[in-house]
């Protein structure tokens, strides 16, 4: 809309559409458009001053424009929250939902679960296959994680080729379940349909906090003390021969589903546990 006709329209009109200019200042403000922002601004004042004897008209391609601008606004507030490459949340909706989660966890009657999942020998394929073909390893993969998540759970990419799964209100078997279900359909896809010879598996350490009237005792965690101990039950998991998921069960640490049988586990490493 061209600035003199913003003027024009806004002149005699009445309080709806001084909120429509408030709100589309805000919006071009949140974009840094300042002198745009500002003209609705004064638009906005324009009419708070107006006569104000008329039922207020609101043009329909002013409605528009505050559409367009809260749309935009949205989308681009989603896509500051997402990795480019995969799609999955990026690091800083993780940081800023677990703060959150283990603040709410700290007051309610659930458990909350970590996952740190890695790619193994995730180098090998990039150097087998290509880089390429490994940016689409990585996408499906994260189609495969988020697959079947409970409700409020989610999918973020740590950096790299690591993801961290969150589980808000799950009970430790239940996370030990999804967790391995996530591993499993990583195992289980037809890799082979991308590329002859392709196999991928992963690795993932589970790190679960009780509800805290469960282990009224235990001191609250922060987001960094649950990944780190998610981090040291993924290097168990790695050592125990990889495609995994370990986590901690009666002070040990243990390997679920397919890999329970294995023996030999490295307990090294474990940060953080009493
Ligand atoms: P391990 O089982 O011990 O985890 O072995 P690994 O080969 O997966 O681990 P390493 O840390 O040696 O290698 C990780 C590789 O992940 C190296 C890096 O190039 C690759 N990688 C990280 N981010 C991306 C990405 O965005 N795209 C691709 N194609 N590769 C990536
Ligand atoms: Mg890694
Ligand atoms: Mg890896």
């Amino acid at each position: 809309m061209a600035e003199n006709e913003q003027a024009d329209l806004a002149v005699g009109q009445g309080p709806k559409l001084v909120g429509l200019h408030e709100s589309i200042a805000t919006l071009l403000a949140s974009r840094g458009q300042w002198r745009q922002a500002y003209q609705h601004l004064r638009s906005a004042l324009d009419l708070v001053h107006a006569d104000q004897d008329e039922e207020p008209h609101v043009p329909e391609q002013l409605r528009r424009e505050v559409d367009r601008l809260r749309r935009e606004h949205a989308e681009a507030r989603e896509q500051s929250l997402r990795d480019s490459l995969t799609d999955s949340y990026n690091r800083r909706y993780l940081d800023q939902q677990l703060i959150d989660l283990l603040a709410e966890h700290g007051a309610c009657r659930h458990g909350l679960a970590i996952a740190l999942i890695d790619l193994d020998w995730f180098k090998q394929v990039n150097d087998t296959f290509g880089h390429l073909l490994g940016d689409r390893v990585l996408q499906r993969v994260v189609e495969l994680l988020q697959q079947d998540l409970p409700e409020g759970a989610f999918c973020a990419r740590y950096g790299g080729e690591e993801f961290v799964l969150v589980l808000p209100r799950v009970d430790a078997v239940a996370a030990v379940e999804v967790a391995e279900a996530a591993r499993e359909r990583v195992e289980r896809h037809p890799w082979h349909e991308i590329a002859p010879g392709l196999r991928v598996t992963v690795s993932a350490g589970l790190a679960y906090e009780p509800p805290a009237d469960e282990a009224p005792q235990r001191p609250a965690v922060s987001a960094e003390q649950q990944l780190l101990r998610a981090d040291s039950l993924l290097y168990s998991a790695k050592q125990s021969g990889r495609n995994a998921v370990a986590y901690r069960s009666d002070g040990r640490v243990r390997l679920a589903g397919a890999a329970s049988g294995r023996r030999a586990i490295a307990e090294t490493r474990v940060i953080g546990y009493r």
